[in-house]
């Protein structure tokens, strides 16, 4: 399996189980977790058992109740689960060094002093003192251990058979390595998750800042930048493209007739107008309150033209019928081209003045020269 298609397999994991990271639902990834620790205290507390070591076998007893009671607690309380880890990371320790305190490290039940310390960072969250609390506890309880119960006269119990240290070290190795893997295993699918969510939330950054809320279209801002984006692209230096914009004729009478509401249903309709018929390449705004803008690459003023003129043809043939409201709404465009070289403010505002031109000139049609 390549590494590309297990990340994709974890990828899409994440993406359908997105309700498993949400913060409510943590306590069922504590509770697997416990669960493991309460199945590694069964099995301690039955060799244990065998082995005839008396105080881990007491200590196990407690364990076991200890992690049953915490998956009942972690399923049922809503809050605190970060004071169940801290003493779920505390028996970790106290069993840890009891047990080589009293067996020394032939069995190696010391390590889990050290597989501690990366689990306490991953899975206690917000306190930022307490993983460096325990790993100094952890740390210090090692070395001293480490230093102090490594002469066999020193210890309470010795097991000369080398099979039945066999069997610890490699029971402890596994169960200690296991934890280490889920918990490595849930950092790493909240990782991916939380990828997950800052894609998905930039994404939807990206489209506020880009789109008109009202009409959809492109705003003034992400406009500018694909027109640049237009220019720059250009097949050749000669290449033209064609600015026009368009303003409703009388929109102020329109939204004091027939109120605010209607006006922004006209503002609507209007944009999904320009949606609709921009020729394939062409791009559309809006540009300002009932002001639109559009730009065609690789076009011609009559490009233009032919756009605008199907707009007055449609805006005019269309009646609107908003709350027993009949009215009809028209429009007046400047349009002009440009060359790559051009300025692109230069090409709006020849745009702009010639609007203002057929704004003068009756409204209702297109202006095209100065
Ligand atoms: P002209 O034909 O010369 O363009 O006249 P006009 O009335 O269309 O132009 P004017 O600039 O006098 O008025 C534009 C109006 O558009 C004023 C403003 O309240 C309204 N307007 C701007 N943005 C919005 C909007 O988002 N929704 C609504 N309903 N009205 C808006
Ligand atoms: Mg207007
Ligand atoms: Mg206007």
């Amino acid at each position: 399996m390549s590494s590309g298609r297990s990340s994709e397999i974890v990828r899409e994991f994440v993406a359908n189980n997105r309700k498993l990271f949400e913060e409510t639902n943590e306590k069922f990834i504590y509770a697997i977790g416990f669960a493991l620790c309460l199945l590694a205290h069964s099995t301690y507390l039955i060799m244990f058992l065998v082995l005839k070591v008396r105080e881990m076998m007491y200590f196990n007893i407690f364990s076991v109740v200890f992690y049953l009671t915490l998956v009942i607690l972690v399923l049922t309380l809503r809050k605190g689960h970060s004071i169940l880890l801290y003493t779920a990371a505390s028996e970790v320790i106290i069993h840890a060094a009891l047990a080589t305190y009293l067996m020394g490290w032939d069995a190696d039940f010391g390590i889990f002093l050290l597989i501690l310390i990366p689990i306490i960072f991953l899975m206690m969250k917000g306190r930022l003192l307490v993983p460096y609390i325990f790993t100094a506890v952890s740390m210090g309880l090692f070395l001293w251990l480490r230093v102090r119960r490594n002469r066999h006269a020193d210890l309470k119990y010795v097991f000369t058979d080398n099979k039945i240290i066999n069997a610890l070290y490699i029971l402890n190795a596994v169960i200690g390595i296991l934890f280490l893997v889920y918990t490595l295993t849930v950092y790493m699918l909240n990782r991916v998750d939380m990828e997950y969510r800052l894609t998905a939330q930039s994404e939807e950054f990206k489209k506020a800042a880009s789109i008109d809320p009202l009409t959809q279209l492109f705003n003034r801002r992400a406009m500018n930048e694909k027109i640049r984006e237009i220019r720059r692209n250009s097949a050749t230096p000669r290449s033209r493209y064609v600015i026009g914009i368009g303003d409703i004729d009388n929109f102020k009478k329109i939204n004091d007739t027939y109120g605010h509401d209607t006006g922004d249903k006209v503002l609507v309709y209007v944009a999904n107008l320009f949606i609709s018929m921009i020729p394939d390449g062409g791009y559309a705004a809006r540009w300002g309150g009932e002001e639109f803008l559009f730009v065609l690459p690789e076009s011609q003023i009559v490009d233009g033209l032919d756009f605008t003129d199907q707009m007055h043809k449609s805006l005019r043939a269309h009646t609107f019928e908003i709350d027993d409201c009949l009215f009809g709404v028209t429009m007046t465009f400047g349009v002009s081209e440009g060359i790559p070289t051009d300025k692109i403010d230069t090409v709006i505002t020849h745009a702009d003045k010639r609007l203002y031109k057929g704004k003068n000139n009756g409204k209702n049609h297109t202006e095209y020269t100065d």
